[in-house]
């Protein structure tokens, strides 16, 4: 038998059941009465979740896609931009402001620590003509999460628009972008959302659309514009992924029911039994708790042992897929996901695994110290 795979990733995460079971319907019209009116509930729910009551709209591409929409619908050629760049993922934010010709101001801090808003004030105040803040939510790369809020806070006193990449984190991590003054929201299906790859979400806001409509940046599939104007009949411009937003119903649905704080609790909760397990295996973390992400863990790989051999144990002798480091992290840490459709015992079977990993590679560990710290977390209750 093959070998059962547990996906300990930061994305694509595992799907329940229910969603697979939503993505396996038969194709109907996506121009269909039927559609429009997945499309509307969909709405709705999406609006919920993503706690705005701007339109959100589910482009057919990964994440990506939903962040060069943000940029090629707000950022003209020499515009001046502020990237806030603490990992790989606020590089890439950076990366595609600079392909849309934007004068590039980069802020940048460690990777593995969050962005410091009094450094990002220094910056607003000195160029009052920034247009765009390019901001990450939960930065995947560090396992780091920023203050939004605190950034929101500078942004709303500012001519600027602050556009949130939320791809990994939106439905595990806390982000409330109408009270805290985000414009535009990304987010993607496969991580917290439990959906396979393939949907983008993006949430506009009014100020946001002011811009829009006086950018004049070429864009077709990813104009806003036009996404608009189909969401005022509940459609799409293009045909989208039917199927993924079956998928994506039923995942909103679990979502709704288990109730968002609840979500958000229960990331917190496996976040913290994940971090006290490594830490009682005398491993360190990468990131410091108080920015902590509640959707995954990176660890900084002991002395001694090679991260791609971790890795690799891991995967064949136990089916359990972490995620490696990715830039200049490579080989300094793994991470461990534990996003969307997530529970106590994936934990424990997750730290089960490390510990007999790092045994097998020569790393003395007591058998059971790390599952037994992450029990005792569960023990203590809600977080
Ligand atoms: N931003 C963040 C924070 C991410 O974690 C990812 C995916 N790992 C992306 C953007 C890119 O998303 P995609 O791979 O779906 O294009």
């Amino acid at each position: 038998m093959d070998k059962k795979l547990r996906l300990l990733i930061p994305g694509p995460t595992p799907v329940p059941p229910q969603v697979s079971e939503a993505m396996a319907r038969p194709m109907v019209g996506h121009r269909s009465k039927g559609f429009a009116e997945l499309t509307a509930r969909l709405t709705g729910k999406l609006q919920q979740i993503m706690q705005t009551t701007n339109p959100v709209f589910i482009l057919t591409s990964s994440g990506t896609g939903g962040l060069e929409a943000a940029v090629a619908n707000t950022v003209n050629p020499g515009d001046k931009v502020l990237a806030l760049v603490a990992g790989k993922f606020g590089e890439r934010f950076r990366d595609l402001a600079r392909v849309y010709g934007a004068e590039v101001i980069e802020l940048s801090f460690p990777w593995g620590q969050p962005v410091d808003v009094a450094a990002v004030k220094e910056q607003l105040d000195a160029h009052p003509d920034i247009t765009v803040v390019l901001a990450t939510l939960n930065e995947t790369s560090t396992a780091v999460v920023h203050d939004i809020r605190g950034l929101g806070t500078l942004t709303r006193d500012h001519g600027a628009i602050l556009a949130v990449d939320a791809v990994s984190g939106l439905g595990g991590v806390e982000i409330r972008p109408d009270e805290w003054g985000v414009d535009i929201l990304v987010t993607a299906s496969q991580k917290a959302l439990m959906v396979p790859p393939g949907l983008a979400l993006i949430s506009v806001s009014d100020k946001a659309w002011e811009l829009i409509a006086k950018c004049k940046s070429p864009r077709y599939y990813f104009s806003l514009e036009a996404a608009r104007k189909s969401l005022a009949k509940w459609n799409t411009a293009y045909t989208p992924g039917v199927s993924l937003f079956f998928g994506l119903e039923a995942a909103a649905d679990l979502i709704l029911e288990e109730g968002l704080e609840n979500v958000f609790a229960r990331h917190r909760l496996l976040a913290r039994a994940t971090r006290e397990a490594v830490k009682a295996l005398g491993l360190k973390l990468l990131m410091p708790e108080e920015c902590a992400s509640p959707v995954v863990t990176a660890v900084l790989s002991p002395e001694g042992v090679a991260v791609d051999d971790l890795r690799k144990l891991l995967l064949d002798k136990y089916g359990v897929l972490y995620a490696g480091g990715q830039a200049e992290l490579k080989g300094r840490v793994f991470r461990i996901a534990h996003m969307g459709y997530a529970d106590r015992l994936d934990v424990i079977s997750a730290i089960a695994a490390l510990e007999l990993a790092l045994s097998e590679l020569g790393y003395a560990v007591e058998l059971g110290k790390g599952v037994a710290a992450a029990q005792k977390v569960f023990l203590g209750g809600a977080n």
